[in-house]
């Protein structure tokens, strides 16, 4: 839903980026947050599309899914997502399912910033944590032509 204004912010940014450089961009990585709520295929898709009609035809998107992260404000361990997905979507579903015509769907298959709510820290099992990772949307390398 928010892809294309994601997309729109991005395509403004490379475009004076390659004003200011007087170069050429071909590559452009960008890392999705997990917990973002943003599909990576369809903000790749807007992006190839919302370059068309700029300086910035021709560049390749690269779009990376980068899991969630947190630190437990008790005992201070960190820990990625990933692996606690499906027992978490289980619990979630159980206890706060949505009904769609498939079935129960997980609440967090629709706000995945919700996470913190069914997270408890692997080490200490405290529910005190912080979202260090994995929320943003963001450009993390630029390749300029000839680099
Ligand atoms: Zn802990």
């Amino acid at each position: 839903m928010h892809e294309w204004s994601i997309a729109k912010g991005i395509v403004e940014s490379l475009a004076s980026f390659q004003n200011e450089r007087k170069s050429k961009i071909r590559k452009v990585e960008v890392g999705v947050g997990h917990l973002s709520g943003i599909e990576a295929e369809i903000l790749r898709y807007a992006l190839e599309t919302l370059s068309e009609t700029e300086d910035l035809k021709g560049v390749n998107y690269m779009v990376t899914i980068r899991e969630g992260r947190f630190k437990c404000s008790r005992c201070g361990h960190s820990w990625d997502f990933k692996g606690s997905e499906r027992a978490l979507e289980e619990v979630s579903k159980d206890r706060y399912g949505v009904e769609e015509p498939e079935g129960l769907e997980s609440p967090l298959h629709f706000f995945p910033q919700l996470i913190t709510v069914f997270m408890k820290c692997p080490k200490c099992s405290s529910s005190d944590m912080d979202v260090i990772g994995g929320m943003d949307t963001v450009i993390e390398r630029i390749v300029l032509e000839g680099e």
